[in-house]
């Protein structure tokens, strides 16, 4: 079924228009999306918003409830999602999507848990006849706007977490994405949950998301994508609360006294696990001087292991790129690096085949202006530097303005803590790969970097869709001036 989603109801987009879902691993067609536009996006808001009076209103024990019938079916249908996120992502079917679609439960799960243990509290206070206490209550109606790379996963970073304390949805997925959307709204209908709790539009973001971004309809807007959308949503925000997931450029610092043999796999996977579409990859290396050699070389022995091809074969380890925009910036990356000074010692092209594949690459020695030192690249390539001191490797690792996640490799646990707290991003993992993060854990990018704002996770999600209401209770006679 390849329908919106709006006040319960499957539906084709207004103006009727459709567009092609692109298979990426063959790039041809595979099904057509409704083409939403904003008069789909203001039928989303106002079914959204009716939905509100009734739905808050629901006893939170029976929200939780329903987010748990909810990740039953998504257990029950999770081939289905595991085959979708094949078809329209390329992720290999027996690796990769069936541990996405394997793992899309939980944060309905977790959402359903944690609300009931969300407390507020009772204040002390200085005034003697006064008693005072703290509510959560919901927002309103809430915008979700979800990128393409984990199109299972992250819808469930926000929807669970909004529904369960009382608010409403309006959902945007990226378009490249948009079938496996339709597949959780199905999962989500299914479920029994009421009409216009969530609502789902397809189409263009700068349309469909801008309306639910600018709509006074709307009341909060959590957005997991690029800082470039993001800026452009914070200007057409006004005074709407805010969440923002954004991108990442993880430095990977591998210290004199680490063991280059025994990391590389875990750093080779933290930059080729889902082709390096990830926020947290590892997406620049810098290796203690007197290791070079050696993790090259494991790195390069590492790449071999990425079994490229058909997705739906299962020994491929690596699908393809989501879409020809990736391949060309991963090919405008590489291309720049080696320009300025850097040499390319595995992969370094697309493969004979049709789709947007590219092959795991390792390059070495680039510079600190290269566009893979400076912005995210978000693709298979592993940028090794080597360097003498920590201050050569920190002028690199500042010149970028990302910072997502990062990691540092030492059994010296005085310079691991060192490293740890300097290191501008969200999340350090100490001697392991970037990519550990669970649903109830805190997750984004620093005040100081372009990687996010604010925290998704467990309470602090519950926190963003939450208002806290402070109520005062007077037992004295009533006040006067
Ligand atoms: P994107 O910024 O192009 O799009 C993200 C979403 O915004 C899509 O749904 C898109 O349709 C919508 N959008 C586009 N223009 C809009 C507008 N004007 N108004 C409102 N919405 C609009 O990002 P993408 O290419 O889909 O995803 C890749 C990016 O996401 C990467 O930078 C990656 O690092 C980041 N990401 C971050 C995290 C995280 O948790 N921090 C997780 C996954 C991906």
């Amino acid at each position: 079924m390849n329908e919106m989603y709006i006040d319960g109801q499957w539906c084709a987009a207004q103006s009727g228009e459709t567009y092609d879902a692109i298979n990426p691993a063959l790039g041809e067609p595979f099904g057509k999306i409704p083409k939403g536009g904003r008069e789909d996006a203001q039928r989303a808001i106002a079914a959204a918003n009716e939905a509100s009076e009734t739905w808050r209103k629901v006893p939170l024990w029976e929200r939780s409830a329903m987010c748990v019938k909810i990740a039953e079916v998504l257990d029950r249908r999770q081939n289905e999602i595991a085959d979708i996120l094949c078809t329209e992502l390329g992720k290999p079917r027996h690796q990769e999507a069936a541990f996405e679609a394997g793992d899309t439960s939980t944060p309905w799960r977790v959402a359903a848990e944690q609300a009931k243990y969300f407390e507020a509290h009772t204040k002390p206070c200085q005034d003697p006849a006064k008693r005072v206490l703290t509510f959560w209550q919901p927002r309103g109606v809430v915008t979700v706007i979800t990128p393409w790379n984990f199109p299972a996963a992250i819808p469930g970073e926000y929807l669970p977490f909004a529904i369960v304390m009382g608010n409403t949805v309006c959902w945007t997925p990226a378009p490249t994405a948009a079938a496996t959307a339709i597949k959780l709204a199905e999962c989500i209908h299914e479920a029994g949950l009421p009409k216009g709790v969530i609502n789902l539009v397809t189409g263009p973001g700068a349309e469909v998301g801008d309306e639910f971004v600018v709509n006074p309809g709307t009341h909060a807007v959590g957005m997991t994508g690029s800082p470039q959308t993001a800026r452009i949503i914070t200007t057409r925000a006004g005074l709407k609360p805010r969440l923002f997931e954004l991108g990442g450029n993880g430095p990977v610092v591998i210290l004199p006294d680490a063991d280059p043999k025994k990391i590389a796999a875990a750093v080779a996977s933290a930059c080729f696990f889902a082709a390096g579409q990830v926020c947290s990859c590892a997406e620049r290396i810098f290796v203690a001087d007197n290791l070079k050699q050696e993790f090259v070389d494991a790195m390069v022995a590492e790449t071999d292991k990425w079994k490229l091809g058909d997705p739906w074969d299962e020994n491929t380890t690596m699908g393809p790129q989501n879409n020809m925009g990736v391949v060309e910036k991963i090919g405008r990356h590489l291309e720049d690096a080696v320009a300025t000074g850097a040499t390319l010692v595995a992969g370094g092209k697309r493969p004979d085949r049709p789709g947007f594949f590219w092959e795991p690459t390792v390059i070495t020695d680039f510079a600190a202006n290269s566009l893979v030192n400076q912005e995210e690249t978000f693709g298979p390539i592993a940028p090794i530097n080597s360097f003498r001191s920590d201050e050569e490797a920190w002028t690199f690792i500042k010149a970028c303005n990302l910072g997502l996640t990062s990691a540092v490799f030492t059994q010296d646990v005085n310079r691991a803590w060192k490293w740890a707290e300097e290191l501008d991003s969200g999340i350090t993992v100490v001697n392991d790969w970037t990519h550990f993060w669970e649903h109830h854990l805190p997750f984004g990018g620093t005040a100081r970097n372009d990687s996010g704002l604010g925290r998704i996770g467990g309470r602090h999600t519950l926190d963003f869709v939450s208002n806290l209401k402070t109520i005062v209770f007077n037992l004295g006679e009533p006040s006067s001036f």
